[in-house]
């Protein structure tokens, strides 16, 4: 497969959630100019993108709804379902086990972990907490590639280090810590205060 700048993969993801809102409506076909402003970008990227994935529509009726989103699905993920972890179960981890439970894609959530003897053992929106001691088995026994980092921004870099060696290649971080690990392993770090600082940026006309 082609390497498809991270940009495109961001915004074939928003397609990929408006497709699904559309076909949820029962919506059968949508044109370029639709998906771009259901999605807030320009058509010429819409129809660029899609391409990109090897989809063209037909001029008459423009895209077939479940074979884009269908499309887009399997370019963004390998066949099957890819499973992730998540560590730290505490007030945001909860927040996302619960958040994942809710969503119907290809992207499964097997295992938290977590420190405290009072959370092991115990299953949280469907998903069972391990001790962290555990952690490099279960990795390397279940073939994770892909974590989610939700302990304190403390224990975040011990934490990342011990994914990475026992195999994981992506790491979405909630924490504040800035990781430092070998160039091939993929780190998103996510923080919705800068959003919200860009936003009150933008309402008070800067
Ligand atoms: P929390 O204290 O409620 O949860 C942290 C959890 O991590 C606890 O369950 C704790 O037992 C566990 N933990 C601590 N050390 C551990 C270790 N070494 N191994 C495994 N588990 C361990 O905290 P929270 O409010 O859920 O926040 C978690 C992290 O997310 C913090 O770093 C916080 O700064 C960050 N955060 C980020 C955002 C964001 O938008 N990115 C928002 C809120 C919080």
């Amino acid at each position: 497969m082609k390497r498809i700048a991270e940009n495109t993969i961001n915004r074939l993801i928003v397609y990929k959630k408006e497709l699904e809102r559309l076909r949820k409506d029962d919506v059968r076909n949508v044109f370029s100019h639709k998906l771009a402003f259901l999605s807030g970008f320009p058509s010429h990227l819409v129809r660029r993108d899609l391409m990109n994935v090897g989809y063209n529509g037909s001029p008459a009726h423009g895209y077939d709804v479940v074979e884009l989103e269908k499309c887009i699905a399997d370019f963004l993920c390998t066949p099957g379902s890819v499973r992730v972890i998540l560590i730290g179960v505490g007030n945001l981890g909860r927040a996302i086990l619960d958040y994942c439970q809710q969503q119907n894609h290809k992207i499964s959530m097997v295992a938290a972990f977590d420190s405290d003897k009072n959370k092991v053992n115990k299953v949280y929106h469907g998903i069972y907490t391990f001790h962290i001691d555990s952690i490099k088995n279960f990795i390397k026994e279940n073939d994770i590639k892909v974590a989610i980092i939700t302990v304190p921004a403390s224990d975040a870099q011990e934490i990342a280090s011990a994914l990475v060696e026992s195999g994981v290649r992506g790491i979405v971080n909630f924490t504040p810590a800035r990781l430092q690990l070998n160039e091939e392993v993929y780190i998103e770090n996510l923080d919705m205060m800068l959003g919200l600082e860009k936003v009150v940026y933008f309402v008070d006309g800067g």
